[in-house]
């Protein structure tokens, strides 16, 4: 899953519980509310009923006195100040056959209730034949309910007087009062109960909130934000819970765990930069063998992988000593300087330099490479099992040093250097002549069949001069073989200073050469051409103590595409063409002009 699509904070965790919560603390509230009302209510109800038995039993004593009397008129006066006394709605008196004898209220009188019949009365006489169950209840009417309380006026000798003895009660007293009263102490029971059951449940409501919120769902919602922090690769966000518990302890674990992660993709970083910088480093110096090549490929290699502002590479030639070879580059133009440089010659030291540095080279003063004291410069010897080669220079940019990690690659960056000089080395001994330092015959068709195919594959055209010596023999049969020796040697230096940078010169065999020339243009062939011929003729050889002498030279030229189409071809034109400049008389340079004039 994408970081992005991490859903952001705990609002749906902290929903799902303070709505499960919400629930089950209404629920809870709501039953133990209507249970508390109800307990209440019929406490109300059983109270009332109480107090409206013991009232009828007074009532029913009141009365019993003025009946004794029979006083009809003082009982209806007791009956009418009980009503307006107590608030009752309606006093009955009825005798044993369920007619009303007096009544608070007059249109009763001489009603007859029939408790087999009577709705009012079958509420109390499940039976008609057995005692009422209740005394007191609660009756409804179109004006509302009102409590009926029934009290039997029991009979006893006083009355025997007017009643039979046998008659176990003389009457019965029904009274009706209005429940009004106490249908007000329920309702206003009812909304204090409901108000302090909404005041306590939004209470508890809210502080339940306030605890989710700060001991839950606030801790979890800073542990999912160090969660996604870290799926988007920062391992630097610290989860700041204090909540205590295991929440508390998840978060000091993940922050534990954020910095272990950040630490190791930092290596992992740095082992990747590493690994890529020693491919770097192994593809670069792959890329040729060539010393010519290698030296331009070096100074830029450090120059990038060390983040240089200048490298300067020193070489030193292993058949001129007191001679070495400069090659500098700057990060700003990122040209190749080459220099030819002598300690002797008192001019600067290219690059930068020390010329005492240089002399310390020269003596072997170099083992392992060498940081300046400000970390800004650094001198890297190439030296292969005491053999010194080299001397790199590489300076920073002003102000700049080098980091820890360019420290680490430079002992693996020399090494690879080195071996690639060593390298160089042993292939340049396996392609040059060792008398006269010019390529071989095997580089020489190596690379004339490399330019043969790229002028096959539409590149640029070029062309092949041999050249011999004239009447060599006499030389070796005059002065002897040595002597030859010098000759040749020194006439492939003349050759090597007669062409251009480019020109590949070889020593084809005895005292035969051949230079394979860029370019296709024929002018620019006999040119050169010319000019070594006018050097070598020029030149005078002063050997020993023998008496200097001069020699010539013959040069046969042939151009490709021109006059010929293969490698073997060309050679064979030009190869006729030194045939016919030795015909011709020898000293002299010419042009193959096809296989018909030879
Ligand atoms: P020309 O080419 O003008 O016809 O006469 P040349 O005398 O140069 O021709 P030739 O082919 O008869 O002689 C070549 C000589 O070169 C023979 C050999 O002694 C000499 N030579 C060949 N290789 C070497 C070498 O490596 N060192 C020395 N000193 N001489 C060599
Ligand atoms: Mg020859
Ligand atoms: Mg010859």
């Amino acid at each position: 899953m994408p970081p992005d699509a991490i859903r952001r904070g705990t609002s749906s965790l902290k929903l799902r519980i303070l709505g499960g919560i919400f629930i089950v603390f209404f629920l809870s509230m709501g039953m133990v509310l209507y249970v508390t009302w109800t307990y209440q209510r019929d406490r109300l109800v059983e109270q009332t009923s109480r107090h409206a038995l013991q009232t009828g039993l007074l009532i029913e004593a009141g009365l019993r006195t003025s009946m004794l009397l029979n006083d009809r008129r003082a009982t209806m006066e007791t009956i009418r100040k009980m009503l307006r006394l107590k608030g009752f709605s309606l006093i009955n008196v009825m005798n044993n056959r369920g007619e009303v004898v007096m009544s608070s209220d007059p249109a009763q009188i001489g009603h007859i209730l029939d408790k087999r019949k009577e709705q009012s009365c079958l509420v109390c006489h499940v039976d008609t034949r057995t005692a009422p169950t209740r005394t007191a209840v609660v009756m409804d009417s179109p004006q509302g309910e009102y409590l009926r309380t029934v009290t039997v006026i029991a009979n006893e000798p006083a009355c025997y007087s007017c009643h039979a003895a046998q008659d176990k009660m003389v009457g019965i007293l029904v009274i009706d009062s209005s429940l009004e009263e106490m249908n007000r102490l329920i309702s206003a029971m009812s909304r204090r109960v409901v108000l302090s059951g909404m005041g306590g449940f939004l209470l508890g409501f809210f502080l339940l909130h306030l605890i989710v919120t700060r001991f839950l769902t606030r801790p979890l919602d800073r542990l999912l934000d160090g969660f996604t922090r870290i799926a988007r690769g920062d391992f630097d966000y610290w989860v700041d819970v204090r909540c205590g518990g295991e929440i508390q302890d998840m978060a000091t674990c993940f922050n534990v765990m954020s910095r272990t992660i950040g630490r190791y993709v930092v290596e992992v970083g740095r082992k990747k930069a590493e690994v890529e910088t020693h491919y770097t480093i192994a593809e670069v110096l792959g890329q040729t063998i060539e010393r010519k090549v290698l030296k331009e490929v070096v100074v830029d290699l450090l120059c990038k992988v060390l983040d240089a502002a200048a490298v300067t590479l020193v070489l030193l030639q292993e058949n001129k000593e007191g001679l070495f070879e400069v090659v500098h580059t700057e990060k700003s133009d990122q040209r190749h300087y080459h220099y030819l440089f002598t300690l002797e010659s008192g001019e600067d030291v290219p690059g930068g330099l020390e010329r005492e540095e240089i002399r310390k080279l020269v003596h072997h003063g170099y083992v392992q490479p060498v940081f300046s004291k400000r970390g800004d410069r650094l001198l890297v010897p190439i030296q292969l099992k005491g053999m010194q080669m080299g001397l790199a220079c590489v300076v920073k940019e002003k102000g700049a040093v080098f980091t820890m990690d360019e420290r680490k690659i430079v002992p693996v960056l020399t090494h690879h250097i080195t071996i690639s000089f060593a390298n160089a080395r042993l292939y340049s001994m396996a392609v040059t002549d060792g008398l006269t330092s010019l390529y071989t015959k095997r580089y020489f068709n190596l690379k004339l069949d490399e330019n043969v195919d790229r002028v096959h594959e539409g590149g640029p055209g070029f062309c092949v001069m041999i050249l011999d010596l004239d009447h060599f023999k006499e030389v070796n049969d005059t002065h002897g073989h040595p002597v030859g020796d010098r000759v040749l040697a020194r006439i492939a230096d003349l050759v090597r200073e007669s062409i251009r940078h480019g020109d590949i010169p070889c020593r084809y065999g005895g005292e035969e050469f051949v230079v394979l020339l860029k370019g296709e243009s024929q002018a620019d062939a006999v040119r050169i051409a010319e000019r070594i011929r006018r050097r070598v003729s020029g030149h005078r050889f002063v050997i020993g103590t023998i008496p200097p002498f001069r020699r010539t030279i013959s040069i046969g030229l042939a151009c490709f595409p021109r006059h010929a189409d293969t490698a073997v071809e060309i050679v064979a034109a030009a190869d006729a063409a030194l045939y016919r400049a030795k015909a011709r008389g020898r000293n002299r340079v010419e042009i193959f002009a096809g296989w018909t004039e030879q």
